[in-house]
């Protein structure tokens, strides 16, 4: 399925194709809630990175890479590089060359229909405050760190992986 996807202002068209469309993957950690996610998380799509076409004319592509307290105390900066509009905000994609072969776009940027996911997974509840409270509902999937599945992972056991 081709995704596609642009901020608010217009500054920044893209798209990718995506095996794993489905908006299942919410996301409480403070990163995600505090750059995209008002409702108290943010959900992160999968797509192939390879297939990711920019249209950004004016260059408003910023890039946030987080600093983040390892569990030394120690601070070092994120290798997830968060992909914004410097115009108007929008959070566009994560991108971690730890895993070059995929990029995450963030649904709230998508502006093809996406599927309706049948349950899903809340992750990071480590991290939410106290006035988020998740809508967990019969067939969600709760973690307070990562969850088990890749975002493939659950695609496949789903039978909702797209070839
Ligand atoms: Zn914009």
């Amino acid at each position: 399925m081709i995704l596609e996807g642009s901020c608010r202002c217009g500054a920044v068209r893209f798209s990718c194709d995506s095996h794993t469309p489905q908006p299942f993957m919410l996301c409480y950690c403070s990163i995600c809630r505090k750059t995209a996610g008002g409702g108290g998380y943010a959900i992160n799509l999968g797509a192939d990175a390879r297939t990711l076409k920019i249209e950004d004319p004016d260059n408003a592509i910023a890039v946030y890479r987080a600093e983040i307290l390892d569990d030394d105390g120690l601070c070092e900066v994120s290798t997830g590089q968060r992909n914004f509009c410097s115009r108007c905000a929008t959070a566009l994609w994560l991108y971690d060359p730890t895993w070059p072969e995929l990029v995450h776009p963030f649904s709230s940027a998508i502006d093809s229909e996406l599927p309706v996911p049948p349950s899903r997974v809340h992750l990071m509840l480590k991290f939410k405050p106290g006035w988020v409270v998740p809508r967990v509902e019969p067939g969600d999937a709760t973690f307070e760190l990562y969850p088990e599945q890749s975002i493939e992972d659950w695609h496949k056991s789903k039978g909702l992986w797209i070839d």
